[in-house]
């Protein structure tokens, strides 16, 4: 029999539309395995809404939110409404039980970045469900999102980082004799340039360079606004980017080393969507010994926030030949261009060996 593979993306986060590209690929992917799979595609609205059938599956063919889909699409979609799992979070578990559309899911492949779904939420809710679903569980996921507790095990483990402060978003909004003391500190125990990130997102959304005090001060309000937990890091002049790609549950492998390379201060989110921005050399071109250890360190790294079936490890290399790891995403972008898929092509594995592999280490006894 086929294996039924309910396949979620969307998401109500910043990188929804990241998820519907990389949402297609895998789709296309599974689709491609020799019949082995039976795909049911689950669009989740930015909103937080479920939806099955005909406009789930129109979104995963056009790779484009409902909202700017053409009137006639919508239109033909409109036509099924019952599509429609829940109308509230809190329906969600019980509709989706008793839905027709997910009754007899066999394994879940929630391909969402970012909050409300890279960060342990959905994974708690499939556990819930005693579903087996890809990627990280509960901790892995929630670990890997948030910078603060993934520096935390990454210290722990002996992994090398640059120096950071972590901050709540009330030290930046709730006191007015708070603010100036914590941009005091900054200065003196971090410094400038330095790199001022909500502590639970992706994509560069809300991270921010500061060089001056009125540029750290604007910084912080702004990713304050993201996430009530902040994080603000030393930055590194002028780092080389280079990444690794981790698959595996207790025992998992590194890919080759690939590296990015793009015009401009950092690698914000306009450069990492925008065609023709950034540049990928895979394999990087690093002393193999160099490359050797950034293996070690993102299995390391793996294991130290409890990953499971994937992850990228980016770190930096200063230009004095020093690595840093910078962090790891539990479920990194996925579409036929992204750096994750490509770097394990490069090690030998093809995307839709990866896609299935994955699968298969969703099913694997953990
Ligand atoms: P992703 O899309 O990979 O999940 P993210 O939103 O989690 O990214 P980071 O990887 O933490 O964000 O930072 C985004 C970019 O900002 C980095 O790729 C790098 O260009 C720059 N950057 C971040 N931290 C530093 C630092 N400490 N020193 C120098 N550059 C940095
Ligand atoms: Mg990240
Ligand atoms: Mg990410
Ligand atoms: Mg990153």
């Amino acid at each position: 029999a086929k294996l039924r593979v309910g396949l979620l993306f969307g998401g109500c986060s910043g990188e929804h539309e990241v998820s519907l590209r990389s949402a297609q690929a895998i789709a296309e992917a599974l689709q491609q395995s020799s019949g082995k799979y039976d795909l049911r595609p689950i669009y989740i609205h930015k909103d937080g809404r479920w939806q099955a059938g005909d406009l789930a599956e129109k979104v995963l063919a056009e790779a484009t939110p409902p909202a700017l889909m053409s009137a006639e699409s919508e239109a033909a979609s409109a036509t099924n409404p019952s599509g429609e799992l829940a109308t509230t979070q809190n329906k969600v578990l019980e509709r989706l039980r008793s839905s027709a559309s997910i009754e007899g899911v066999d394994v879940w492949f929630p391909v969402l970045h970012g909050p409300n779904g890279e960060d342990g939420t959905i994974q708690g809710m499939l556990k819930l469900m005693q579903a087996p679903f890809v990627g990280s569980g509960v901790l892995g996921s929630a670990m890997g999102m948030d910078k603060l507790a993934m520096k935390m095990a990454f210290a722990q483990v002996g992994l090398p980082q640059v120096k950071y402060l972590p901050v709540l978003r009330h030290e930046v909004w709730s006191n007015p004799c708070v603010f100036p003391k914590l941009c005091d500190r900054i200065e003196e125990e971090l410094g400038y340039p330095c790199f001022v990130k909500p502590a639970n997102l992706g994509s560069s959304v809300g991270i921010s360079k500061a060089s001056t005090r009125a540029e750290l001060e604007t910084a912080l309000d702004n990713a304050a606004s993201y996430d009530r937990r902040l994080i603000v890091e030393a930055g590194i002049s002028n780092p080389r980017e280079v990444e690794c790609a981790v698959l595996g549950n207790d025992q998992p492998k590194a890919s080759v080393v690939g590296e990015i390379s793009f015009q401009g201060d950092f690698y914000d989110y306009e450069t990492k969507y925008t065609e023709g921005m950034a540049d990928l050399t895979i394999p990087a071109d690093l002393p193999a010994e160099v490359a050797q250890s950034i293996q070690d360190m993102a299995v390391r790294a793996f294991l130290a926030v409890d990953a499971a079936g994937l992850s990228r490890v980016d770190f930096f290399v200063e230009s004095t030949g020093k690595v840093y790891i910078n962090e790891i995403n539990t479920m990194p972008g996925f579409t036929t261009t992204s750096m994750y898929p490509r770097l394990w092509a490069a090690s030998g594995v093809s995307f839709s060996e990866l896609v299935d592999r994955l699968v298969q280490l969703a099913l694997e006894e953990r």
